[in-house]
């Protein structure tokens, strides 16, 4: 009973995009769409909301992004989230992926990104619908966001286990880890944080 309560907990706070390690605040404006859609996974402890097809569904639901889960739909969300975790990686100093970059530029041809040019301001809009139309809308996020700038900010953690992204408000824009506490702090304690789990 308890670890159901748990596990619904855990859930939820993924579905809500609520836990931010470290006390940091999440990305602003349509960023944070991006933020919250690679951090649909607790690497280290579980669950993964993409799982099921139910847990992708309410997701989308919950993003106002709503599209009926179809065949296939789930593991090309599943890539597209490892592709921007990739990125992210490499906005925190990991090397480039070839891979990842290719599988965005497939997946925005699938949800067939075009250019808008409304009064309030240009965008990316997919033509697609869908669950390829909202991955659409995730890219399109991304995309503005290298424009403006404001992507070489988002980082996933390096900590192989963890992989949480945030939104890196230093001054410098020199932060690593998505929290010292959380994951600075075991790196560091290597090899006595290694011996103690192992044994
Ligand atoms: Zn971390």
């Amino acid at each position: 009973m308890l670890r159901l309560l748990s596990a619904l907990v855990e859930r939820e706070a993924l579905l809500s995009h609520l836990d931010h390690p470290g006390g940091r605040r999440p990305a602003t404006g349509s960023l944070e769409l991006v933020q919250a859609f690679v951090n649909t996974v607790d690497r280290e402890h579980g669950p993964d909301l993409f799982d099921d097809d139910t847990g992708l569904q309410e997701w989308l639901a919950r993003r106002m992004l709503a599209a009926e889960v179809l065949a296939g739909d789930r593991e090309r969300a599943l890539e597209v989230r490892e592709a921007l975790r990739s990125l992210l990686l490499a906005n925190n100093g990991e090397p480039h992926d070839p891979a990842a970059q290719a599988a965005l530029e497939r997946a925005a041809r699938r949800a067939r990104l075009e250019p808008a040019f409304p009064p309030d301001g240009a965008a990316l809009v997919p033509r697609a619908a869908g669950v390829d139309g909202a991955l659409g809308r995730i890219l399109a996020a991304a995309f503005a966001a290298m424009v403006d700038g404001s992507w070489t900010r988002l980082k996933a953690c390096p900590r192989e286990v963890c992989g949480w992204v945030f939104y890196d408000r230093s001054t410098n824009a020199s932060a690593t880890w998505c929290s010292m506490r959380v994951c600075g702090g075991r790196v560091k304690a290597g090899a006595y944080y290694r011996r103690r789990t192992r044994g």
